[in-house]
């Protein structure tokens, strides 16, 4: 069934068509005035205001790969193809007819896309945008213009506060039996060791004490006993942090740390869980690894994988390691300096512990 779709009904399907009231003369310059494409996947547009815009999909074929265009209406001044990157191979500016502008954006043949689910929404009478790809591909922001003004990006700001509020009262952590369960939680690094230094010396040992802390005192309030294996700026080898965890006969270990890339790629951002051995591991980092990525949109999901890091594999209980962004990346790094971001992540994580706690115990 999917393969008849894509053959036949796909082939050539126009799928979306603005019309406006208002009508222009043909010979108006483009009324394209900005274009980026996102690293979360999003195409925004600035066009003149009530814009008619048409945007059509076409699969690939033996010439082209799979192409999204959108048609405008004035004539566009100098036809130019730029580069792309990620899943995107190029884009072309051009003028399919007189008095019309086209912006073309060609995919690379192995990229995945649903276009089934893609809306072009119009953010106000000269702002629209449509999500053409997963922040899974990594990509570079390619764009002309500023699509967004100054002016409106106060308000931009503001909505985009009260979104992060209503993310954060998404997460209403699940309850569990009091005084039934006890975590450790292991603060990665500390004292002379600060772990990874990120955009403008941003210090790992800092954030994951912080998130840590946090997280010991949500899941105090549910009834669930806590040890940090360290509480402040020290010097703490791996070998005590298992065997602390050991002895106190924890029914969870979790490590929290943040990321870094080889030679500090401000592209480089992303959220990832591992787990050493077993169901439960996974399960646990399964539940953590969907929320911190709940908190932290735009920024790619690394997954859950199982890794071979020295707390998770010699502590005896379920134990995840998280890494809760790239402190080297552009996007993460600019959330993780900010302590309501890692109020969020702390949340996440204590809802992903309380949830793996209310189900398997
Ligand atoms: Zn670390």
């Amino acid at each position: 069934m999917i393969r008849f779709l894509e053959n036949k009904l796909f082939r050539y399907l126009a799928f979306f068509y603005f019309l406006n009231s208002v009508i222009l003369p043909v010979h108006s310059s483009s009324d394209l005035a900005a274009w980026v494409i996102k690293n979360n996947g999003f195409l925004e547009l600035r066009t003149k205001s009530n814009s008619n815009l048409k945007a059509y999909f076409q699969k690939s074929n033996q010439i082209y790969g799979d192409r999204f265009w959108v048609d405008f209406s004035g004539e566009l001044k100098n036809p130019r193809t730029i580069k792309g990157n990620g899943p995107i191979k190029e884009i072309r500016l051009g003028k399919p007819n007189k008095g019309k502008t086209r912006l073309v954006i060609e995919f690379k043949e192995e990229t995945y896309l649903n276009p089934l689910t893609w809306r072009m929404v119009g953010l106000d009478q000269n702002r629209w945008r449509i999500k053409l790809f997963n922040p899974k591909y990594s990509f570079k922001n390619i764009g002309e213009g500023l699509v967004e003004k100054r002016r409106r990006n106060i308000k931009e700001n503001q909505n985009l506060i009260s979104k992060k509020k209503s993310d954060y009262q998404y997460l209403k952590l699940p309850e569990v039996k009091q005084n039934k369960f006890s975590v450790v939680i292991d603060p990665g690094h500390g004292g002379p060791d600060p772990g990874a230094i990120g955009i403008g010396g941003i210090r790992e040992t800092d954030v994951v004490l912080e998130v840590s802390k946090t997280v010991q005192k949500l899941l105090s309030d549910k009834g669930v006993k806590v040890r940090l294996t360290r509480k402040n700026e020290v010097d703490l080898d791996l070998p005590p942090r298992v065997s602390f965890a050991n002895n106190t006969n924890a029914d969870l270990f979790i490590s929290i740390h943040a990321n870094a890339s080889r030679g500090k790629r401000r592209d480089i951002n992303g959220l990832e869980t591992f787990y050493y051995r077993g169901w439960r591991g996974r399960l646990l980092a399964k539940r953590i690894q969907k929320h911190i990525l709940r908190v932290s949109p735009g920024s790619p999901d690394r997954g859950v994988k199982q890794g071979r890091f020295y707390v998770i594999k010699n502590t005896r209980m379920p134990a995840v390691l998280v890494e809760i962004g790239f402190l080297t990346g552009r996007l993460d790094a600019r959330r993780l300096e900010k302590t309501e971001h890692r109020k969020r992540l702390a949340y996440a994580i204590t809802k992903g512990i309380l949830e793996y706690l209310s189900k398997v115990g």
